[in-house]
């Protein structure tokens, strides 16, 4: 029987595709190739930074990532490869990283981070779904005075800023050693535990009716004149008026359709493990030299870190692991870890931190949701609603002005 929405991928962005489409009416399928328990939409930090936060491709990126890595403490790493598309990708990177798309990328920003904030509180509170979530800032921590006083005297605004000593950062995060300058609290932003929220959103779905074929692989679409009329998975084939393809990453079903996005599998890392609690940070909290970032959780604490470019090799590599607790060791007191879990996944990078939204340009039932980078939490309920509403209001990519605004198949 034909299916009305066919997902693939549940991910965060599946599953708030599916949240925003049920609620609108539709029935819908999601399948995915794993169990909707380890993803990347499982292991990564958090944050919801949407707010006052530069986005990768901002001015003075590239130099400061080679700044760091001439220290040994770059986040960020190449792996040499064949691979001509990676070539391109940080070509238009580097081309991206202008003051004028940084204005543009930061209100687009505040826009879609806000509708999120508040989407994810009315599940929390509104219906009632049990995931840890916080609007209690972001702590950007700094190494570096430089950088430190070249970042606080922008931050006037008090209702967004807060401009903290070494001493009071140390009160937000006891683990702190002598070498850290200082922090700045960019105010509106916030965090959850993102592990729960999928698992929450999914029994929320699941009692919705939205039908979920797990450990299911989409091995192929197929196509009959300008729609997609088929996939065929690893068990069956399923038919569908609508397919979305949120697989993240993963874009071999989107080249089947004609499709080579510009975006990139960017590696890694996430460790969780539990701590003193009297040592926990008291709200999320970003190394801003040294992209590391720890979210405290109900009872764990999570560090993130790594930017790899050129692997899809998704082994846990001692050697970065070792150059993240180095990194962090050098402005930390020792403090005990109990039970640590390690952790890693890949983010669907663009080169200009936009997303690849809306109907494919070539199959009209076709609609692709993915390339949300490093914030892909941070905006999964407003994507979810964008899907929604290009698919059952507007209909037509150019005709829904969050597509237009916000999406690579028009800002690329
Ligand atoms: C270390 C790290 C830290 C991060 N920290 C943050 C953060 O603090 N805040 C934030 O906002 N974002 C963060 N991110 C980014 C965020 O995790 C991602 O942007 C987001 O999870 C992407 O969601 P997605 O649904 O697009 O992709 P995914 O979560 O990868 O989901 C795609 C799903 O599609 C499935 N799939 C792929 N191909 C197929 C197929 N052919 N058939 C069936 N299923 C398929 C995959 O198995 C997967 O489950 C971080 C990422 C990393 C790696």
């Amino acid at each position: 029987m034909k299916k009305d929405v066919i997902i693939v991928g549940g991910g965060c962005i599946g599953l708030m595709s599916a949240y925003c489409l049920q609620k609108s009416g539709r029935s819908v399928t999601v399948i995915e190739k794993n169990d909707i328990t380890n993803g990347t939409s499982f292991g990564n930090a958090g944050l919801l930074s949407a707010f006052k936060k530069a986005p990768l491709s901002a001015p003075g990126a590239i130099t400061d990532t080679i700044k760091l890595m001439l220290k040994g403490e770059s986040p960020a790493s190449v792996h040499p490869t064949f691979n001509l598309h990676l070539y391109k990708w940080l070509l238009k990177f580097a081309a991206s990283s202008t003051e004028a798309r940084l204005r543009r990328t930061l209100a687009l920003f505040e826009r879609y981070g806000q509708i999120s904030l508040d989407m994810y509180e009315a599940m929390v509170e509104d219906e009632g779904m049990d995931f840890h979530f916080r609007k209690d800032g972001l702590l950007m921590i700094y190494t570096e005075q430089q950088t430190f006083d070249a970042k606080a005297a922008h931050c006037t605004d008090p209702d967004a800023y807060e401009i903290l000593s070494k001493e009071k950062t140390k009160e937000y995060m006891p683990i702190l050693n002598d070498k850290v300058i200082g922090s700045i609290l960019l105010k509106e932003n916030g965090h959850i535990d993102p592990g729960e929220m999928m698992l929450e959103l999914k029994k929320y779905l699941e009692a919705k009716g939205v039908e979920f074929l797990l450990n299911e692989e989409v091995d192929r679409l197929e196509f009959e004149g300008s729609k997609v009329s088929k996939i065929r998975t690893s068990k069956g084939v399923y038919e569908a008026e609508t397919f979305i393809l949120s697989t993240g990453a993963d874009d071999k079903l989107a080249r089947q359709a004609k499709n080579k996005f510009m975006m990139t599998p960017a590696k890694g890392y996430s460790l969780t493990f539990k701590m003193n609690e009297e040592l926990m940070p008291k709200t999320t909290s970003l190394f801003a030299d040294l992209f590391i970032a720890m979210t405290p959780r109900k009872e764990t604490l999570r560090m993130t870190s790594k930017l790899e470019l050129g692997t899809t090799d998704p082994s846990i590599v001692k050697k970065q692991i070792d150059s993240m607790n180095k990194n962090l060791a050098q402005y930390t007191n020792e403090f005990e870890r109990r039970d640590v879990v390690e952790w890693s996944g890949f983010r669907p990078l663009t080169p200009n931190d936009i997303p690849i939204l809306g109907f494919d340009e070539n199959y009209k039932n076709l609609v692709h949701a993915t390339g949300l980078g490093w914030l892909g939490i941070t905006f999964a309920p407003s994507i979810g609603k964008i899907i929604n509403d290009v698919i059952t209001i507007d209909k037509k990519n150019e005709t829904n002005a969050d597509i237009l605004l916000f999406s690579s198949f028009f800002q690329g």
